[in-house]
Formats: C-alpha cells, structure tokens, sequence
C-alpha cells in the first residue's frame, strides 16, 4: 500500500519534506485488530509536535495520522461486532492495557501503557490501517467521511477540557486562544450550559469577531481584563505568558485547565513574574488536559451531531501531505485540513 513514513525527527525550519512517501506492506489485522481502508485522515497539529520531537514517536519510521475514517476491510478472529464495509473512525487513543487501576477508573488516557495513534502504532497517513476494534467508534451518518475526520481529534479534547473545567450550568469560562479547537469548544459550552456566559481571549482580530459570532459573550486581547472574574478558563495556547494572566482573572477556586500537549520554551522566564497572592492564592487551581478517552470520543460525536458541528475542510491527497503540514506549521488555517487516499 501508499504511506507517509517518518523516518526520524527533523526540523521543519530546515525540512519541508518530513515525510516520504513510499511503498509497504498491507498491515494484517492481529485477532481483535480490523483493517480499515482509509477513506480520510485529518491532518492535526499534533502531528508536528511528533515530527519536531516534542512529542516523539515511539518507533521509526512510523506512520503519522489519528484522526482516521474509513471503512472495516478485513477482521481478525476474534473481532465480535464490526463487519465487512462497516464505517468506523480511529482517534488518539490507540490502546491501554485495561486492566491497570486508571484503566479501571475510567481514565485510561492516564494508562502508562497508553498507546497513541500514529505515534505508538501506525496511523491513517496511509491507505490502509489496522486497529483494536474496541477502539473504533461509529460516526454519526449527519457526517461525511471528510466532515467526520476532524472531529476525532480537536473535538473530543476540546470536550475532555470542557469537562475537566467542572464548570456548572450558569459559571462563567473564559477560552484564552481561539484556534480549531476554540470554535468547537464554545459550542460544546453553549449546548451543554446554556446559561454561562464565555469570555474569549485572542490576538487576532478575525478570531475575536468570530467568537461573537459564535455567541461569545465578551471577546478581548489575550492579555485584556475581562469584566469580571472567572469561574474556569481554558487554555489553548502554546505560550506561557497566558497562564499567568488566566490565573489572574480566576474567581476563588476557580480552576485553569490547559489543553495543549506541550508549552514552548520561548517565554517560559514569564513564570518568574508569578505573584502568590495574585495568580495562586485562594485555592485557585491548574490541571492539564492529557490524551482523550474512548468515552470522550464516543460521547463529543454524540453532542456533534446533535448540535451540529460541522467542520470546515480543506482536502489534500495523501502525497501533499507535506504541503498540508508546512502550511499548518506556518498558520495557513482555512479549516481543519484532511488527507484523502488514492
Ligand atoms: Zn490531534
Ligand atoms: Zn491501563
């Protein structure tokens, strides 16, 4: 079959071709694996974070992709409900052990045994792919395979980070960045609290008029003070600065959750400006958001298509996946953009 391989870390600074594109085996699907021929897989920022090493690939060369659609090809022997033809989507969780006391809890994302698709296991960056079928979910048929894709990944984070807030039907939240994620997010918020009131912190101007647009509630720079203190705030940026000033406009026992898989280095001295009293003090609180759950997945399609969110997209084939993944690098951002096979 086509993949993209990668081969090794590389700087995108100096590399635009990170992945190659090249000839393999088909994969064969172990006994609770299905094969899947690919029909989409959404490219993600994620994606760079693996090619640059922040968050790097398990082995190589692997093939990149988590947020895959496609159809059930082939079973292995003990697969018990998925058919032949079946459509089906793959997301970031690959696997877990199931059986460790996370596991066990419900929070398998925390698995030490987590695997991640595309990082840990090959993902959809590819013709075809296999995986557990116990980690594949039905998509709802308001979706196209293309519209479907994008969910998998900035959707069903964004719920987990919504969730994590413990924000209550009436709180206010704040959004600090208004990315791919961000737009998906203040839906979810306005479905499921219909009474809170969502402050969205952006830089730029586009981004600002798109949130009221969205129903926002207040929209300001990213270091503006809202005009009230906050009960949560979620941050999606990958700066440091923005935490400091999120800690600031919390309530007492307001709680900051930071959706992003890594911070960058470049303005980490920031955090010498902490001030106790100000951005910690009264039982304020940060939690990261880390790896998604099958249950998350499963109930953020639910709610995305009973909203609907329909995503924005911009198809590639499979050999511009470079081109797709040097144009997210330099912030050329006209919807989710996926990757198509053959
Ligand atoms: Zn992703
Ligand atoms: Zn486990």
């Amino acid at each position: 079959m086509k993949a993209l391989i990668l081969k090794s870390i590389t700087n995108l600074e100096q590399n635009n071709e990170p992945l190659v594109l090249t000839r393999v085996p088909d994969p064969v699907p172990s006994d609770h694996e299905i094969l899947i021929k690919v029909s989409v897989c959404g490219v993600c920022h994620t994606e760079l974070d693996e090619i640059e090493g922040r968050t790097p690939p398990s082995f190589f060369p692997v093939i990149p992709g988590h947020q895959v659609i496609g159809n059930v090809e082939a079973s292995g022997k003990k697969v018990k409900y998925l058919k032949r033809g079946d459509r089906v989507g793959v997301a970031w969780i690959f696997s877990s052990c199931g059986i460790c006391r996370y596991c066990l809890g419900g929070n398998e994302n925390l698995c030490p045994e987590f695997k991640a698709t595309g990082r840990d296991a090959n993902g959809g960056y590819a013709e075809y792919m296999t995986v557990p079928e116990d980690y594949t979910y039905k998509i709802p048929d308001i979706f196209t395979d293309s519209q479907a894709a994008p969910l998998l990944c900035a959707g069903a984070v964004g719920y987990r980070s919504v969730k994590l807030t413990g924000l209550q039907n009436g709180q206010n939240i704040g959004l600090t960045g208004f990315g791919a994620s961000g737009h998906i997010v203040l839906q979810i918020i306005k479905y499921q609290f219909p009474d809170s009131k969502i402050f969205v912190f952006a830089r730029s101007e586009n981004e600002r008029a798109f949130a009221l647009e969205l129903g926002a509630t207040w929209v300001g720079d990213s270091d503006y003070d809202p005009p009230e203190l906050l009960d949560s705030i979620i941050d999606t940026t990958p700066v440091w600065k923005t935490v400091l000033d999120a800690l600031k406009n919390l309530k007492s026992g307001g709680r900051l959750v930071i959706n992003a898989i890594r911070k960058e280095e470049i303005d980490k001295n920031y955090l010498l400006n902490i001030d106790y009293s100000r951005h910690l003090w009264m039982e304020k609180e940060i939690k990261s958001v880390a790896n998604v759950t099958r249950a998350d997945v499963a109930k953020f399609l639910g709610i995305a298509s009973e909203i609907p969110i329909i995503p924005e997209v911009q198809v590639y084939k499979l050999e511009e996946a470079n081109i797709a993944l040097t144009e997210l690098k330099n912030r050329k951002i006209r919807g989710a953009k996926v990757l198509v096979p053959g």
